[in-house]
Parts: structure tokens; C-alpha cells; sequence
């Protein structure tokens, strides 16, 4: 298991959604469908929204970030202190 820190800016946001798609579980569509939705993300700023969990398998969150065209999410393995994505 390791921990993960997601950080998403929704400023820079486009609404592509490739992020949902690679990680449904922790990605999704917001109210008006135009920008995305951290879930469970809790708000650091105005637009930027951060999640702290733990997983096994990294890779679906670290393809969403990589997935994103605007850079608009980076992933943190906060057990080793690299960033994934
Ligand atoms: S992939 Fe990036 S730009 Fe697209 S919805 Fe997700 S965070 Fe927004």
C-alpha cells in the first residue's frame, strides 16, 4: 500500500473528462458537466481540491493525471515522496 496525494485545479480545467475515464472511482463530472469533480476531494483553495488515500494499485489515478490535457492534476506517492504524475 502507499499513499497517494491528488491535487486538481479546477481553473485549468476543460472538461474533457479523460481523467473519469481513466479513474472513474475517483474522477467524475460536476453539477453542469462542464469541469470535473475530485471525489471526496476537499477544498485547499477556491479552485484546487486535494485527496489523501491509500491504495495498492496506483495506476488508474496516475493514468488520469497523465490522461489530462491540461496538466490540470498531479499525483503525489506521499510513502516515498515522488511525484507520480
Ligand atoms: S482530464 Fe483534465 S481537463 Fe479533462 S476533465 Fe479531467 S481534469 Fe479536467
Amino acid at each position: 500500500m502507499v499513499e497517494l496525494r491528488v491535487t486538481y485545479n479546477r481553473e485549468v480545467c476543460v472538461g474533457s473528462f479523460d481523467c473519469a475515464a481513466a479513474d472513474p472511482r475517483r474522477f467524475g463530472r460536476n453539477a453542469t458537466g462542464d469541469r470535473a469533480v475530485l471525489r471526496g476531494g476537499t477544498a485547499e483553495e477556491p479552485e484546487v481540491f486535494v485527496l489523501t488515500f491509500e491504495t495498492a494499485d496506483t495506476e488508474p489515478t496516475v493514468g488520469a493525471a497523465r490522461a489530462c490535457p491540461v496538466a490540470a492534476i498531479v499525483v503525489e506517492d506521499l510513502t516515498s515522496g515522488r511525484t507520480l504524475a
